[in-house]
């Protein structure tokens, strides 16, 4: 008998009569053939009511008491969602993560999924019972409860759906499935019909809130279609898949992360180490950090930028301050007022010109970038907070996200060609490891003979950036990293490209007349340097990713003179001389964490 799991958010229960509407389309699908599995979140904005309680009690609540208290807005629904059910005359069982046995690591309020027994739901469900599930919460080795972070009954949803083998993992909400990007900041958005888990993965990293990204690294693990549909009506929704919906677009989303901070780390010393110090000090306190920017040493000191989430700024303030200490650094300084605008797409890998006509669009929108990082399947710029829907907008319409793919998938005609089945030996390792939600790594690979060019003191005014690459693109040179970050404290940029290196000539010149028309301050070119790349599934949102990297080139004493992260990929430039000697390091560093 075929086995679906179905999840409805907070807004899908968030009273007694969408409970019950809920419940029908358990029973409903019950009556179809399939077995159901229900994972239910608190009742409408119930997470929200619970977090404010605690901050009238204490300013820093112990985080194991938040997951105490968090739990409880579940526990709730999922009790209310069988009586329903039982109202309705079919059979529910109600379960916590404790008594279905979701066990995790003990990082509370963050904690991992490490394992799922799965015997006692599936005797309850070959008794004729629905079960009901509740979201989000699990328990660790001492019996303690834990919560997996906001939003994360999804992940609870699509890893039940993994360990049982479900033919969908159905995801009830409040939107009619995944939009080109949040249809309540833009109405323009587009309903999409299929979109790919890679895809999905960064957008939802980088600000989509309509999936948790971890449920997302699951279900590429595992290969577990997902469904995004609407708790109000029946009609498809957006079917997660491997495939993407069209091999001809570049970008196929937006997202926005509206409160961002940004970090800069001025004067720390230009020498192999300097970042493991400040990384490490910020992943012990399991925060995720992103954009990072390196600016290329000037007498022996560098400056390192980078963002984290605006909650997670003054933690990360006081885990910096003392690595900053430690390393002599000049200063800090940070930027509290900041949003990040990020384009994804597949088809961004092998088609050129997506990054310049991005910026070209903010200039003529009038937005000036702060910052930018680029990954296989991404872009992202740091903007000022005020100008984020403005920027959200421009890059949504210069990529015609509100029209359809010229050639575009259904789900019908995926499904119809579908013989790529993930290696099912792979999957049960999977499966049986005690680790399901640890980091997946799929290789470690070395690009040499690349090239690095540099523009200092990139004065801050919108239009600079749009002018370089596409300069740099119409002298036929394909770019591959961009990063451009806070270069010293008088507001301008630096930014650095890497290109093969039969190009820097050309693009040193290019680069060159850029100089004198737009009052540039220096333009640096280096060769014989590679880029190496660690891919896997979920490197940003395990965040001791960047450690294991940095301590293992450090260790080599390797600099590292650029670095990009993502969910799919972390690229690192290094000397081409030391590539290998890195690449095995970096081997030998994660089978280390992974073993
Ligand atoms: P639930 O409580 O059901 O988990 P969420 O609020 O977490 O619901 O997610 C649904 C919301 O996600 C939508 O109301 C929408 O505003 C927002 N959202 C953000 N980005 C997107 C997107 N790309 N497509 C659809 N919805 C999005
Ligand atoms: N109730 C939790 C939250 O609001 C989990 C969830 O809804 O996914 O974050
Ligand atoms: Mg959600």
């Amino acid at each position: 008998m075929s086995l679906i799991v179905q999840k409805f958010g907070g807004t899908s229960v968030a009273d007694t009569d969408k409970i019950r509407a809920a419940a029908r389309k358990a029973v409903r699908a019950q009556q179809q053939g399939h077995q159901v599995v229900m994972v239910v979140s608190a009742m409408g904005k119930n997470t929200d009511v619970l977090v404010s309680l605690a901050s009238e009690m204490s300013e820093t609540p112990p985080a194991r008491e938040m997951d105490m208290l968090l739990s409880t807005g579940e526990q709730v629904s999922v009790a209310l969602v069988a009586m329903a059910i039982h109202g309705m005359g079919a059979k529910a069982v109600s379960l916590t993560g404790g008594q279905i046995g979701i066990r995790t690591d003990n990082s509370f309020t963050k904690a991992r999924i490490q394992s799922i027994s799965t015997a006692r739901i599936e005797r309850l469900l070959d008794e004729g019972n629905i079960v009901i599930a509740a979201g989000f919460q699990g328990i660790d080795e001492d019996l303690n409860i834990t919560t997996l972070g906001r939003g994360g009954s999804d992940t609870t949803a699509v890893a039940l759906a993994a360990v049982l083998g479900a033919e969908t993992c159905e995801i009830y909400t409040d939107v009619d499935g995944v939009y080109t990007t949040d249809p309540r900041v833009l109405p323009e958005a587009r309903h999409v019909g299929v979109i790919s888990y890679d895809e999905m993965l960064e957008l939802a990293s980088l600000g989509a809130g309509v999936m948790h990204s971890r449920s997302i690294e699951f279900a590429k693990k595992f290969g577990v279609p997902i469904h995004v549909r609407s708790s109000f009506s029946d009609t498809e929704g957006t079917m997660i898949v491997a495939e993407p919906e069209s091999a001809s677009a570049s970008v196929c989303g937006a997202a926005l992360t509206r409160d961002e901070a940004r970090i800069t780390v001025l004067g720390v010393p230009d020498v192999p180490g300097t970042s493991l110090e400040i990384f490490s000090a910020i992943s012990d306190r399991k925060i995720a950090v992103d954009m990072i920017v390196q600016n290329i040493g000037n007498d022996g000191r560098t400056d390192i930028s980078f963002t984290v989430q605006h909650s997670d700024l003054e933690s990360t303030l006081q885990a910096v301050s003392a690595a900053a200490t430690q390393l002599g650094a000049v200063g800090i300084t940070h930027d509290d007022q900041v949003s990040k605008v990020s384009v994804v797409g597949l088809g961004m890998a092998v088609q050129t010109g997506v990054a310049h006509k991005m910026f070209r669009a903010l200039a003529d929108a009038g937005v000036n970038i702060q910052m930018i990082t680029t990954g296989e399947i991404k872009i992202s710029v740091l903007v000022s907070r005020d100008q984020a829907s403005n920027a959200l907008r421009a890059v949504h319409q210069v990529f015609k996200l509100m029209d359809q793919p010229a050639e575009r998938k259904s789900w019908a005609q995926i499904r119809a060609e579908r013989h790529e089945k993930a290696d099912v030996n792979t999957l049960v390792a999977r499966l049986q490891s005690d680790a399901l939600e640890e980091l997946t790594l799929t290789g470690i690979d070395v690009m040499p003979n690349q090239a690095r060019v540099t523009l200092r003191g990139v004065p801050d005014t919108p239009g600079i950036a749009a002018d370089m690459f596409e300069s740099v693109s119409e002298a036929g040179v394909f770019i591959d990293m961009i990063v451009q970050g806070i270069d010293g404290e008088d507001g301008r940029t630096s930014v650095s490209m890497t290109i093969p290196e039969k190009d820097l000539d050309t693009c040193l010149e290019v680069a060159k007349s850029l100089m004198k028309r737009h009052g540039l301050r220096d333009v640096q070119g280096g060769e014989g340097i590679a880029k190496v790349t660690v891919s896997g599934i979920g490197l940003r949102s395990h965040t001791n990713v960047g450690t294991i990297m940095f301590r293992a080139l450090a260790g080599a004493d390797i600099n590292v003179q650029m670095i990009n992260t993502s969910e799919l990929q972390v690229n690192t430039v290094i000397d081409g001389k030391k590539a290998q000697i890195g690449r095995e390091r970096l081997s030998a560093a994660f089978q280390e964490a992974l073993r």
